[in-house]
């Protein structure tokens, strides 16, 4: 009897050990795990004398979770009732401050939390946000309520040194970057640096941040405090700094915010196919040849950007130029975008620096699909491509102190983090 006991009773420890596991390893479908759970324990539970004798613990859990991955073409309003949800709508309306429920994509996931006890009906649907969110919709209730989780993570000091060697994404990867820590750096320096054209081989990145951890395991960089990038012997230093009123940015050493009030370019992609000629003697040509702004091949239908905030004052057929849009910007600037082949604002709107204004096109006098782009200072056509760009937000004089002690503690960091000091002593002076 005590043999049979004992052997009975590992198996049913085995048993409900196996159950465990098999809940914390992520589900290969959701189909067919209920009725393995319960073949699992109609084996435990069939000695009852046994059960009077020593406790076993329940090898099935009340609630159980089910993963459904959406498929294409299928609604929530179809899904919801398999869960013995049939509140649709009012789900939708509690999700909605987060998210349109009503638009989930096919390969998405919902995480149901079902209530063996009440027929395997929901009582919870966990839909992911993002990397750091998940919607939790409480369904036990009368009426669906919902809230969302956020990650909460240990913060800790961090730094990468990212050498580029072959691919920028490979060896921001091997460093301990993701992608989009890289395009959080890019946009930096947008300024400063193409990355698309202008990243050399051996360019060096130096980053001081945090590192974010969550139940002990780092999972990414989080709020980054300083980055600098040398390039083709240049050196790039970028500080960010929370202003008193709560404001934030990046700025050079010097002050000087490495935002500035305009892009170079209108394109994300450029290639310059003709250069600005405010009208001097062309020695190849012999002869005078204004161009009065630069033009980039693009194929017909390229987002174009505003380049700097403002208003827009024409967005019409304007002869030649055909499709023509023009930004009245501060400080007496105007920008002008030529032979497009549609308008995404009207004249009057107010725009953003990098909003999308336009499609690219070949209308007008063009003789292939190109966008022609000038800047005017005071009334004059600049060159728009080489001009010195204003610079604002330098830091203000009541926060200067406490930047330049912020500043100094950051710049002596990426100094020690330079393997060799002596090529980045230039640096120090980046701006000043
Ligand atoms: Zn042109």
């Amino acid at each position: 009897m005590s043999t049979l006991r004992t052997r009975i009773l590992a198996t049913a420890m085995v048993s409900s050990l196996g159950i465990a596991v098999l809940a914390m390893v992520p589900w290969p479908s959701w189909a067919g795990m209920p009725s393995m759970a319960q073949g699992n324990v109609a084996a435990i539970a069939a000695p009852p004398a046994l059960a009077a004798v020593v406790p076993l613990p329940d090898p099935e859990p009340r609630f159980h979770e089910v993963k459904h991955t959406i498929r294409k073409g299928q609604a929530l309003g179809s899904i919801l009732p398999d869960y013995g949800v049939h509140q649709v709508d009012a789900v939708v309306d509690v999700a909605e401050p987060w998210v349109d429920l009503t638009s989930i994509w096919a390969g998405k996931e919902l995480l149901f939390t079902l209530d063996r006890d009440a027929g395997d009906r929901a009582v919870s649907l966990r839909y992911v946000l993002d990397e750091d969110r998940t919607l939790v919709v409480d369904l036990s209730g009368e009426s669906p309520k919902a809230d969302v989780e956020e990650v909460v993570y240990a913060r800790m000091a961090g730094q990468r040194v990212l050498t580029v060697q072959g691919s920028l994404w490979q060896s921001a990867v091997d460093a301990g970057l993701r992608p989009a820590d890289i395009v959080r750096i890019a946009h930096v320096f947008r300024f400063d640096v193409d990355f698309n054209t202008e990243l050399q081989a051996g360019a060096r990145f130096s980053v001081i941040g945090e590192d974010l951890y969550s139940k002990g395991e780092y999972v990414k960089m989080g709020d980054l405090q300083a980055v600098r990038l040398e390039n083709k012997g240049e050196v790039f230093t970028a500080i960010h700094f929370v202003h008193a009123d709560g404001r934030d940015g990046w700025y050079h050493p010097d002050g000087t915010a490495a935002k500035k009030p305009f892009l170079r370019s209108p394109l994300d992609f450029a290639r310059v196919t003709s250069n600005f000629n405010g009208g001097r003697y062309h020695p190849v040509l012999k002869k005078k040849r204004k161009h009065l702004g630069t033009d980039f091949g693009c194929p017909t239908g390229t987002p174009v950007k505003a380049t700097g905030s403002g208003v827009v004052t024409m967005a019409k057929k304007n002869g030649g130029h055909g499709n023509h849009l023009v930004i009245k910007h501060e400080g007496g600037r105007v920008t002008k975008y030529s032979h497009l082949s549609s308008f995404k604002v009207k004249k009057g709107q107010r725009v953003e620096q990098g909003q999308v204004v336009a499609l690219s096109g070949n209308t007008g006098m063009s003789t292939g699909p190109h966008l022609h782009y000038e800047l005017h200072l005071s009334g004059k056509a600049v060159d728009a491509m080489k001009v010195e760009l204003p610079t604002t937000d330098t830091m203000p004089s009541a926060e200067r102190a406490a930047f330049n002690a912020q500043r100094d503690t950051l710049v002596a960091q990426l100094d020690a983090m330079d393997p060799d000091g002596e090529a980045a002593a230039p640096a120090m002076v980046d701006g000043e």
